[in-house]
């Protein structure tokens, strides 16, 4: 496994690989969630290319870019044993040189919402980065966590505004044996917190049971029974609760039968914003 740091030895080590090349994009600290992308990589590509980089610019000034975990030998032990072929983790510089004023950004519904509403830049410092990336690596796919459903729906749709040819690839969030997605922002927890977390994916199964078990339609009836469920957990501060088109991400009155919804939370217990969120498909009749 070669590591490099700096974009020139990046751009060498992607001219010599041949075949299909997957990238799997990550801010470090990985846990089973990151490995899962690995491993599809793996078996579907002829190379995997990762890359580590807690990327400043998709952090809010008041938020937790100083403090978010970072152990890359840990990471990269982890990744050599998943037969990762090249492990790209630059220094912020070589990333966002002096002067940098390429942004990449994805207009519209897709982004003003949710997560784009929450942390104003955040998702134009992924979309940046993420293109950055593309570029660099020139992978034939990438694979993301459904996870972060906002930002896999709109690195596909930067990737296909920017015409990079790349297949963006969305894979299903990994638990805890609990039910909490896992996370690497999960470290910040306490005991207590870690407890009062189960209350997101308590939430999501709530809205499951309406949908596909009781037969409920009404989004905004599943909207209010998950707030009351989530405000019934003292610690627990909700940003958004969200029953959206799963596609254009926009808000919907009824859960159609046949596309369903996707419902999405974030929620902040104590200092901790945590995101999650549940496919709800209507049972056939
Ligand atoms: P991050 O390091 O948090 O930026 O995440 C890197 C990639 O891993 C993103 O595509 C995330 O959506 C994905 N990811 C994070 N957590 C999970 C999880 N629990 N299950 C699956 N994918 C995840």
């Amino acid at each position: 496994m070669n590591v490099v740091e700096t974009v020139a030895e990046m751009e060498a080590e992607r001219g010599r690989l041949e075949g299909r090349v997957g990238l799997v994009p990550t801010m470090g600290a990985l846990h089973e969630g990151h490995l899962s992308l690995v491993r599809a990589a793996r078996a579907e590509c002829d190379h995997v290319v990762v890359s580590v980089f807690v990327n400043p610019t998709q952090f809010g000034p008041k938020e937790d870019f100083a403090a978010y975990p970072r152990d890359l030998d840990r990471d990269l032990r982890l990744l050599e044993a998943e037969g990762v072929d090249v492990v790209f983790a630059p220094p912020p510089e070589e990333v966002y040189p002096p002067g940098f004023d390429e942004w990449v950004e994805v207009s519209g519904p897709l982004t003003e919402r949710l997560e784009g509403e929450f942390r104003p830049g955040h998702l134009r410092g992924v979309t940046t980065v993420v293109a950055r990336l593309f570029r660099i690596v020139r992978p034939q796919r990438a694979y993301f966590g459904e996870k972060d459903a906002q930002q896999l729906r709109v690195v596909r749709r930067m990737a296909e505004e920017q015409r990079l040819p790349v297949e963006v690839i969305g894979l299903p969030t990994v638990r805890e044996p609990d039910g909490l997605a896992m996370s690497s922002r999960n470290a910040y927890l306490s005991p207590e917190e870690r407890q009062a977390a189960l209350v997101l994916p308590r939430a999501l199964a709530l809205a499951r049971r309406m949908v596909e078990a009781e037969g409920v339609r009404d989004a905004a009836a599943v909207r209010r029974a998950v707030e009351e469920l989530l405000r019934g957990e003292p610690r627990a501060r909700i940003d958004y609760v969200s029953v959206s088109d799963s596609e254009t991400l926009e808000e919907l009155t009824e859960i159609d039968s046949a596309s369903g919804g996707l419902l999405l939370l974030a929620v902040r217990i104590g200092g901790t914003r945590l995101i999650d969120n549940a496919m709800l498909t209507p049972r056939s009749r």
